[in-house]
């Protein structure tokens, strides 16, 4: 693979469900990102803008409607055969809650060597025993922990568990949907911790997906926000939490809490005033203009394009907005 390839490129992602009672409805309306080798892209957004979707087909448990995803180079919705094994062991999803992912009756060590089983069947019990207890000390856990049962674990042991389960197969890519949102609030720094040593240490390429720019900007190094199935803002993630220029992004910065367990589920309940808009239905133009204090006629009618914008630090800072796009200028 060429060094200057972006690990991970998406273009023109759609994804549309068909739920009865509610019609079609729009996951994705065409999203694109790259993210280079070794890079951590923060996906932003309330529920349902289309983040956990985005998750989904980048580890193909959904297949796109149209539009690509390369992972490595591979075509990830038409991989088959051993190019789909291959894959399955490139990128990884840590999902946001290990426990329903973990077989509450299978002892810990079971769950992992089940994993190394399923991607090598050549391995011996021996090997995988051992590496499994490779794979607890790399998160932090003792080799004991192989022997208890998920149930008997803390929340973050968990998560833990999960996210050694995550890395069994030696992957490249790990994308976390989530990962320490069902958390106390005083272990989610230990494991943000742990998932920015590994990415380090292991030269892990990421998609780090949260609803908490406060939390997103902690570990990524570029942060797409996204609203209602479309990336209106992508920047560094400085710009994006500290000096964001969209009006939904400028939002859910003004709206990142304090250090306070209360405000922060508060904030998670109800980040903005207005409701997101129903996706069988989304509004016309500008997707965001019913909750957009700077609405103007032509947001009703006309969808902004995602632009570059000047921010004159000279890295990429894109922004889908009418009057950013006039203030600003583009420097397409
Ligand atoms: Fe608001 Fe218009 Fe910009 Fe949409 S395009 S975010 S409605 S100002």
């Amino acid at each position: 693979m060429n060094a200057e390839r972006p690990m991970i490129e998406v273009r023109d992602l759609v994804k549309r469900y068909t739920v009865p009672g509610r019609g079609t409805v729009r996951a994705l309306a065409g999203v694109s990102f790259d993210v280079a080798r070794g890079e951590t892209l923060g996906l932003v957004g309330e529920s349902g803008c289309g983040k956990s979707t985005t998750a989904q087909l980048l580890v193909r448990l959904e297949r796109p409607t149209s539009g690509t995803i390369r992972i490595a180079g591979e075509d990830v919705a038409h991989a088959r055969g051993a190019r789909l094994r291959r894959l399955r062991r490139t990128v990884q999803l840590v999902f946001q809650d290990p426990y329903a992912s973990l077989n509450p009756r299978m002892r810990v060590g079971t769950a992992i060597e089940e994993v190394l089983a399923v991607h090598d069947a050549s391995t011996t019990a021996a090997s995988r025993r051992a590496r499994v207890a490779e794979l607890l000390g790399l998160v932090g856990l003792p080799a004991s922990t192989a022997d208890r049962l998920p149930g008997r674990l803390s929340g973050g042991q968990r998560q833990r568990v999960g996210i050694a389960r995550a890395l069994a197969v030696r992957p490249d890519v790990l994308v976390l949907d989530e990962p320490v949102s069902a958390l106390d609030v005083s272990v989610r720094a230990e494991v943000m911790n742990l998932v920015a040593r590994l990415r380090d240490e292991l030269g892990l390429t990421c998609v780090f997906i949260s609803h908490d720019l406060g939390m997103v900007r902690h570990i990524a190094d570029r942060i797409a926000v996204m609203y209602l199935g479309e990336i209106v803002e992508l920047g560094s993630w400085r710009t994006v939490s500290d000096e964001p220029l969209h009006p939904y992004a400028r939002a859910l910065q003004e709206a990142v809490p304090v250090a306070d367990p209360a405000a922060e589920a508060a904030w998670s309940a109800r980040p903005l005033a207005g409701e997101v808009p129903d996706a069988a239905h989304p509004p016309t133009g500008c997707t965001f203009h019913p909750r957009c204090p700077l609405a103007e006629d032509v947001c009703r009618t006309t969808a902004p394009p995602l632009l570059p914008v000047d921010t004159g630090d000279g890295e990429e800072h894109l922004v889908a907005c009418h009057v950013v796009a006039r203030t600003h200028g583009s420097s397409d």
